[in-house]
Parts: structure tokens; C-alpha cells; sequence
């Protein structure tokens, strides 16, 4: 009898992942990965959207080796140790000025719990327990424990858990694809924005906090809010005293174009969770940043119940903090935003050139080096395919035939590599979706 296989992957359906032959990547080199029979693959999703600087960057792994020498974890909990003091202190350089407090822990999901426990507590602290609501975006995704997922739109990701959920106040996305007011009109004409004016000026006083992933919903399907969306929304905030919590878990470092997407529009938020690229997408490190106004709602020495109650044990762990310290250096020292500007330009062209006549392509969306490339049944009524045809999936595993790995979100082709992709393999990422879309078409009614 077959040895069984033991694992049970995350967000995947095993009975289709075991009827399928399983890639198992043993190494990687810069922006590929590599299976075990040696076949390489360019990693278009920048392993689940966290990778930065290509793999085996030679300065992140000589810093956690260096680190891993000296010492390998101790707690946060009433301790510090240099690692994590040394990025905090660089991490708030970086950030939209204003941000000054780091709040530690391994993932993008425990950073969201963080950011909510936070805004909750904070108006506790400051007498005003009255203010508890949650307000998220249509179709939001910001991870998968009780509380992030509280915040996630509807339907098979949040639907069966619904009994452990908390109930946001929703506001309307920018999705201008399909946009409810103005999906056909030339420009957006603000209507998700005046949804939170009119919600605020109601239920204002009810709400501790607006969170938004800024500029892009990722798992959402690669949304690109048109610009001005989230000025508009801090604006908002401020006119009602909500705070603002900007989800950059998946925005951050470099991916947008800027070195965060809230500095697309010079927007502060009050509370900002990162993770993923954080480390440069070698180790889990997630991180909780703040503002000294929230910070200072928390201290106090007389009265212990001020304290924010949660924690948790690998949060801001030295190896991964040294890591994540490299990682910020090579922004500097490779000039990563600069090569991040030429890379959307090129990739945009590309897209355009290759996918923007074809037949299923509904919308094709960018934001820097996000892109997400919308595959509907009809371009015309912008119907989509039946679930069940697993288009998107079927698109992807084709593709990589030709040494690339995408994956997508339904329908939507993801494209979202490491920041340091070269021209050349861009190109190949393009070539081996077209080649996707080739094969999958082929004897489908809607395509020739
Ligand atoms: N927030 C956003 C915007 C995300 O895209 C994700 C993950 N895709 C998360 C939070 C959760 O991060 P993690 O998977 O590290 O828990």
C-alpha cells in the first residue's frame, strides 16, 4: 500500500490536490523555485505574495546566520533584546511619518487581531466603550483567525465559520470593474466614499475604526481603488475621530511602487498592520505600528488594566528581526524602488500587448507589481464562468508547463513576483499564461 501523504495544506482542497501530480519545491535561487526533480520555476506569486528580494538574497541569509549564532529567541514579554530594537528603530524611518510605536508578532492575521484589540481597547481606555463597532470593506480579506475573518467579505471563506464571527459595518469597495453606480460611466464618481459619509454621519459615535487594505484588496481579486479613495476615506476618519487602520500585510514594502501603498496618497493611518514582505519573505514576522496618540492611550502606570492583554510567544523573534533588518538595507543599497518603477512599466506594457485583446480578458488591474488579470466568459456583459469550470485554476496549472507558478483567486490570473524579477522573466510569466489561456481555450465555445 501507497505510503500516506500526511500533510493537509492550507487552503487547499486535498481531494483535488491528490488527484493532481504534487510539485514539491526543494531549493530556490533568486526568483526561482526548484523541484525535486530539478525542473525550475519562476515564482510569479512571490511565494503567496511575501518575497522580495528574489530567494537566497545573500545578505538576508548571512544576517540570520549571523543572528542564529548569537541568540535564537527570547521573549518580548517584559524583555528586549538588540535585534528587535535595532529594525523598529529603522522600520519608523520608513514609514509615513507619525508612525512611531512597533507592536511584534509572527503573522499578517495575529497583526490584524493586534490592530482591532487595539482600536477596541483604545477608546475603552479613554472612557468611551461605546465606540466598538468595526467598519470593512465589501469582499475584504484580511486573514483567516476569528477576528480577521470577522472583517472578510462573504461567501466560502467566511460563510461556515459564521457562528464564531464578530459582525462588521460594511461599506462598498472601489471596484470599478463592477461597480454598482458607475461600472460604465468614464469616472468613478465617489459613491462607495459618500456610502461611508452617509454611515459615519449615522453611526459615527458607535465606531471605533474603519480598516481598509489600501489602494489594492489582494485576496479580493487584485482591486485597484482609483486614486483618491483613500485620502477620502482618512479624511472621513478624522471629520468623525474613527480611527484608521490601514492593512499593508499584503501593500507593503515596495510591492505598490512606494514603499507603502498609504504613500501613494500621503496618507497617515492611525494604525497600520505589515507581515509578509517584512522579512523580505524568508521567516514570519508580522508587525502591529502605530501612532504615539494610541500608544499613549495604553500608559499608565497607575492602572494596570490599561495594558494590552495579548502577546504572543515568537513575536519579534531576534533571527527574524535580523532578517527583516537586512531586508530594509537592501531597499537602500539596491535602489529597489527605482527598479520597481521600471518593472511596472515594462510589466504593464506587456500585459497590454498580450492579453489586452483576448477574448476572455474582462479587466486587467496593476498596481505596481500587482497585477491581477480578470477572466470572464463574455467581455461584453461582463458575466463570469461558472465556478465550477475553474477557469483560473485550470489557466495556472497550465502555465506551468512552462516553468512559471501562478495561482490564482477564482477567476483571476494573479501576477505578483518577487521585486527583483527581471525583464526577461516577466516576459516568460506572460508567455506561459498566454500559453495557459491557449490550452484551456482550446475546444471551449467561447474562444477560437
Ligand atoms: N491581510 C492581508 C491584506 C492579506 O493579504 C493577508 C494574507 N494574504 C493577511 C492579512 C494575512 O496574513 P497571514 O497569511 O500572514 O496571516
Amino acid at each position: 500500500m501507497a505510503h500516506p501523504y500526511r500533510i493537509w495544506h492550507p487552503f487547499t482542497q486535498m481531494a483535488r490536490f491528490d488527484a493532481e501530480s504534487k510539485l514539491v519545491i526543494e531549493r530556490a535561487e533568486g526568483n526561482r523555485l526548484i523541484d525535486r526533480d530539478g525542473r525550475e520555476y519562476i515564482d510569479g506569486v512571490a511565494s503567496l505574495w511575501s518575497n522580495i528580494h528574489g530567494h537566497g538574497h545573500p545578505r538576508i541569509v548571512e544576517a540570520i546566520k549571523a543572528q542564529a549564532t548569537k541568540l535564537q529567541h527570547s521573549t518580548l514579554l517584559g524583555l528586549s533584546h538588540p535585534s528587535a530594537i535595532e529594525f523598529a528603530d529603522s522600520l519608523v524611518r520608513h514609514l509615513p511619518e507619525g508612525l512611531s510605536r512597533v507592536y511584534y508578532s509572527s503573522d499578517g492575521a495575529s497583526a490584524v487581531e493586534v490592530a482591532l484589540k487595539m482600536a477596541i481597547q483604545y477608546w475603552v481606555n479613554l472612557g468611551h466603550p461605546e465606540r466598538k463597532r468595526i467598519v470593512a470593506l465589501d469582499m475584504a480579506y484580511h486573514g483567516d483567525t476569528l477576528g480577521a475573518n470577522s472583517l472578510g467579505g462573504d461567501g466560502p471563506f467566511r460563510d461556515p465559520y459564521q457562528p464564531l464571527l464578530f459582525e462588521p459595518l460594511r461599506i462598498p469597495n472601489g471596484y470599478r470593474y463592477r461597480c454598482q453606480w458607475s461600472a460604465d460611466g468614464p469616472e468613478c464618481d465617489s459613491s462607495c466614499v459618500n456610502a461611508l459619509r452617509d454611515l459615519l454621519e449615522i453611526r459615527g459615535s458607535e465606531v471605533a475604526a474603519v480598516i481598509v487594505e489600501p489602494r489594492v484588496q489582494g485576496a479580493a481579486g487584485m482591486i485597484v481603488a482609483p486614486v483618491g479613495n483613500l485620502s477620502s476615506i482618512r479624511q472621513l476618519c478624522d471629520d468623525h475621530g474613527v480611527l484608521l487602520i490601514a492593512d499593508e500585510v499584503a501593500t507593503g514594502f515596495g510591492r505598490t511602487g512606494e514603499m507603502f501603498a498609504c504613500d501613494l496618497e500621503g496618507v497617515v493611518p492611525d494604525i497600520m498592520t505589515l507581515g509578509k514582505g517584512i522579512t523580505g519573505g524568508y521567516l514570519p514576522l508580522s508587525a502591529t505600528v502605530t501612532t504615539d496618540r494610541v500608544y499613549d492611550a495604553f500608559y499608565d502606570v497607575s492602572d494596570r488594566n490599561k495594558t494590552l492583554f495579548h502577546g504572543h510567544t515568537f513575536a519579534g523573534n531576534p533571527i527574524c528581526c535580523a532578517a527583516a533588518m537586512a531586508s530594509l538595507e537592501i531597499f537602500e543599497a539596491e535602489s529597489v524602488l527605482e527598479r520597481v518603477s521600471q518593472r511596472t512599466a515594462f510589466l504593464g506594457a506587456l500585459l497590454h500587448e498580450y492579453f489586452a485583446d483576448h477574448a476572455w480578458v474582462g479587466e486587467i488591474r496593476q498596481q505596481g507589481l500587482m497585477v491581477g488579470i480578470e477572466l470572464v466568459r463574455d467581455r461584453a456583459t461582463r458575466e463570469s464562468f461558472p465556478p465550477a469550470d475553474a477557469i483560473g485554476w485550470r489557466v495556472c496549472m497550465a502555465a506551468r508547463d512552462r516553468g512559471v507558478f501562478v495561482r490564482p483567486l477564482g477567476d483571476v490570473v494573479v501576477v505578483m513576483p518577487p521585486l527583483s524579477i527581471e525583464e526577461e522573466e516577466l516576459a516568460q510569466i506572460a508567455e506561459a499564461v498566454q500559453h495557459g489561456l491557449r490550452e484551456v481555450g482550446r475546444g471551449h465555445d467561447t474562444v477560437d
